[in-house]
């Protein structure tokens, strides 16, 4: 227990596995946290004449699968293992811990997703408000860093996806842990952050004199400590080191768009808003990438959507010109299909933990580059020839890995054959002697079986007691006196002949002398390839942007979209634009195609329908297609005129925020005003149904409200779908605003939903058309037209044009329409009306007013 003690000490918050045996356990709380965590059987042992200490156990076996799962969870793990051999050591073995692994340093292939990035984000305090942002990925050594403002903090993260964070001790409650949210945070001394400290760290990692040459600015010291922060801490998870991380990339602002969590679960890029629900995303519909590192990209761009013109369209350029070119893109897509991960066996070669095949893989993905380049010189978009062009083919690796490498080695380097004939002659001439010495062997089993007269001696060899004769029970008595025996079996006895034991030592030398010889040609062939890692990430970079590009382009062609005009003006203009996820759920002539455009004079657009009519699809596609732009892909339309957004933002029904404590109502309101707060003019606001979550006259006047903040002093083009009636109003009175509805057409019986997206306000009588339909009581379907009429007649008051929901009515009005709707009196007017003050003594008169006041009170509650 000394031992567990110690590595304990070091490892604290991490569940330490000590190898014991063939099992590796877990002591004290870690046991009885691991038991709660993977369901494995507490029990305990006596520890001397100590307490009984709680352990569990898992068999060593299994220990990838338990160690992924407890890094899904978000926990770090630290394994204890022997480091060295049982058989030579001098009382207990000794132990160390190998490696800790936590969600942000994973490098092992089953602990990774494929198809996305695993990022470590250290993030530090810059100055007021303002956060300094570093994000590793250990598997593929990508390094970046930026500034964040407090606000935008939580986009950031969640645009990372970040699966672990390093904050600094002193900022890890407030602002930062708020916006950590469901992540792991890995909290880390202060020191640690210091800008010297940080500072030497990365000039030592890199052996540089200076910083500068990776773009580091004098004010970025923030970044510095973030990059710096990172280093340091991968350095004790890999006490190895690692040899992979590329130089950090400072990522200015202005370059990409900041999505918020919002506009990413509402516009379902990459997760669907309903958890576990397969397909359904932008991303589902997206990833035609043929690479795993062009899916990790692809998901990148779809959550960074550029906001440079000129970047928009020199990707636009790319992924239209490779559209165009089926031939040319399919002989690009062929090739890059069986080029395996160089990002990801970077990671590997930097942590040493490349094997045999994995630079198969690398041979054979080298092989096919000279085809991928010659592919995409082919096409004309200047995007992607300069990506050919700049793609390093590595022939000089390529050249050695085919030289040294067998065709098909083995997964283990143990299991020998990893090392071409020919790279060697020192280990031609072993495996010659070696194979001479075992056809020796094999020869015998004819001479012996000649020589003793016994057809049924066989030469054989297992792990334990090496090659052997063996002869069944009914010849033993015609064995010859130079057999000696080695082993008894049920139904014979094996031997061992001098000669044999002769030709076993030459075997069994030799093929120790060529496991430890191919042990250090693989090394050797390992370091020179690790020693070129910058130039695998390099070529890496190049497929998987080629890789996006080709992809974007055959979902373009595949799906009939086109090249949107991308400009930097105000108009948004979609002709025939479709839903790019919703179409792909129905038969292709099913899904209606819409018009919208919104321009100066209808720059905000109210949208009304009743339920299920479409309204919520239109929206989120008018987004998808506008994000789609800013990626540089193809969009679902027929035309499309598109501007370059600052932003997108949405604010989609209820979503389920719930979790975080607040009420419905809550959570929209703090929504909607983080998008009045943070729209501009160049913005894209998208609201679905707000004020929903609290009464009709309060929703309508909270809708109203923001609608005519955008309009007077935001400017945003905006598309706003409601059910509330009342605020098509607004079309009439805001020269920007105009009504727009999707249609419904009464078919007999049956309502037919026409998917048609047409001027003007929806039919407000509908739900009384239904009510019909469904069966209600003619009585009561005429009484409700009654009543209908008569509210209408109430709130349009009389051809004012600016309705009685002009923003100049005084409150005491708007509460007086809010009883006259219902034309019942109010009990407290009733009782009021009852009272004559005349009669009144002041006592009394006070009297009833404390009964009044608390009898309003209980209405109020709740
Ligand atoms: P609303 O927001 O008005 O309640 P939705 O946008 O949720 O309605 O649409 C309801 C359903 O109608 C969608 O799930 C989709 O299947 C279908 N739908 C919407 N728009 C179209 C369209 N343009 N063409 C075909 N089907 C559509």
């Amino acid at each position: 227990m000394r031992q567990w003690r110690e590595a304990k000490a070091r490892h604290r918050d991490a569940l330490l596995f000590f190898r014991v045996g063939d099992f590796y356990e877990l002591f004290h709380g870690d046991a009885e946290e691991g038991a709660r965590l993977l369901g494995l059987t507490l029990t305990s042992r006596n520890n001397g004449a100590a307490a009984r200490v709680p352990l569990a156990g898992v068999p060593a076996k299994a220990l990838d699968d338990y160690l992924s799962r407890l890094v899904r969870m978000g926990r770090r793990v630290a394994i204890c293992d022997q480091v060295e051999d049982p058989a030579d050591a001098k009382g207990i073995v000794r132990r160390e811990v190998t490696e800790t692994l936590t969600p942000g340093t994973i490098v092992a292939d089953n602990l990774l997703t494929e198809r996305a990035n695993n990022f470590l984000v250290a993030v530090v305090p810059a100055t007021d408000g303002v956060y300094a942002l570093a994000a590793l990925d250990v598997s593929t050594g990508e390094l970046t860093a930026r500034r964040s403002e407090l606000a935008d903090l939580a986009s950031e993260l969640g645009r990372l996806e970040a699966s672990e964070l390093l904050v600094p001790r002193g900022a890890s409650d407030g602002e930062l842990g708020r916006a950590a949210a469901s992540t792991t945070v890995t909290v880390r001394d202060d020191w640690l952050f210091e800008a010297d400290v940080c500072e030497n760290e990365l000039l030592r990692f890199y052996g540089v004199q200076s910083l500068e040459g990776f773009g580091f600015q004098p004010d970025d010291a923030a970044l510095v400590r973030a990059v710096g922060a990172l280093v340091q801490y991968l350095k004790e998870i890999r006490p190895g080191g690692v040899t992979h991380l590329r130089p950090p990339r400072i990522e200015r602002p202005g370059r990409l768009m900041a999505l918020d969590e919002m506009t990413r679960r509402n516009l379902e890029l990459t997760e669907p808003l309903r958890v576990g629900e397969e397909g359904g995303t932008l991303l589902d519909v997206l990833d035609q990438a043929v690479t795993a590192m062009g899916g990790r990209l692809l998901r990148r761009w779809t959550l960074e959507p550029l906001v440079v013109a000129e970047e928009i369209w020199a990707r636009q350029g790319a992924v239209a010109g490779l559209a165009d070119v089926p031939e040319v893109r399919s002989r690009l897509r062929e090739a890059l299909a069986e080029v395996s991960d160089l990002e990801r066996l970077s990671g590997k070669l930097g942590t040493g933990r490349v094997g045999p095949r994995d630079l198969a893989g690398l041979r054979r993905s080298l092989e096919l580059l000279p085809a991928v380049r010659a592919a995409a010189l082919e096409s004309e978009p200047p995007m992607v020839r300069e990506l050919a062009e700049g793609l390093d083919c590595l022939e000089d690796i390529l050249d050695r890995l085919v030289r040294a490498i067998a065709t098909d080695p083995p997964a283990a380097l143990a299991d020998g054959g990893v090392i071409r004939a020919g790279w060697s002659a020192e280990l031609d001439e072993l495996r010659g002697v070696r194979d001479g010495a075992r056809d020796f062997i094999a020869a015998l089993q004819a001479r012996e079986r000649e020589r003793t007269g016994i057809g049924s001696i066989k030469v054989g060899y297992n792990k334990v007691f090496g090659y052997y004769l063996e002869v069944t029970r009914a010849n033993l008595d015609r064995v010859p006196t130079e057999y000696v025996r080695k082993q008894t079996l049920a139904n014979g006895e094996r031997y061992f002949t001098p000669e044999l034991k002769e030709w076993e030592e030459k075997v069994f030398g030799a093929e120790e002398r060529i496991a430890r010889l191919e042990a250090e040609l693989f090394a050797e062939v390992r370091d020179a390839v690790a020693g070129s890692v910058a130039r695998i990430q390099g070529a890496g970079s190049r497929v998987a942007a080629l890789d996006v590009l080709a992809a974007l382009a055959e979902v373009g062609a595949r799906r009939g979209y086109v090249r949107p005009e991308v400009h930097t003006g105000f108009d948004l203009v979609v002709r025939g634009g479709r839903h790019p996820v919703v179409e792909t759920m129905m038969p292709r002539e099913e899904f209606i195609p819409n018009d919208i455009t919104l321009d100066e004079a209808g720059r905000i657009v109210i949208l009304t329908g009743p339920n299920m009519a479409g309204k919520s699809t239109v929206l989120r596609q008018v987004g998808l297609i506008q994000l789609l732009a800013q990626m540089g892909a193809m969009v679902p339309a027929t035309e499309a005129r598109l501007p370059v957004t600052d932003r997108i933002f949405t604010r989609v029904g209820a979503s389920d925020n719930l979790a975080r404590g607040q009420s419905t109502f809550m959570v929209e309101m703090s929504e909607t005003a983080a998008i009045v707060h943070g729209a501009t003019r160049r913005s894209l606001v998208l609201l679905d149904e707000i004020g929903r979550g609290t009464s009709t006259y309060d929703g309508v006047s909270i809708a109203w409200a923001v609608t005519e903040h955008i309009h007077e002093h935001i400017g945003a083009k905006t598309i706003f779908a409601t059910h509330y009636h009342e605020l098509t109003q607004l079309g009439d009175q805001l020269s920007g605003v105009k009504n727009m509805n999707v249609s419904v057409r009464e078919v007999g019986d049956q309502i037919v939903f026409l998917r048609r997206l047409v001027d003007g306000g929806a039919d407000r009588s509908y739900g009384i058309h239904v009510a019909r339909l469904a069966g209600m009581p003619s009585e009561i379907v005429e009484r409700a037209r009654e009543l209908l009429a008569e509210l209408e007649g109430t709130h349009s008051g009389g051809g004012e044009g600016l309705g009685r929901y002009g923003r100049h009515r005084p409150r005491s009005e708007a509460s007086r329409d809010q009883l006259s709707m219902f034309q019942v009196e109010h009990p407290l007017v009733r009782r009021l009306r009852a009272i004559d003050p005349d009669d009144l003594s002041p006592k009394e008169a006070l009297q009833i007013l404390y009964e009044l006041g608390s009898a309003t009170r209980r209405r109020d509650e709740p």
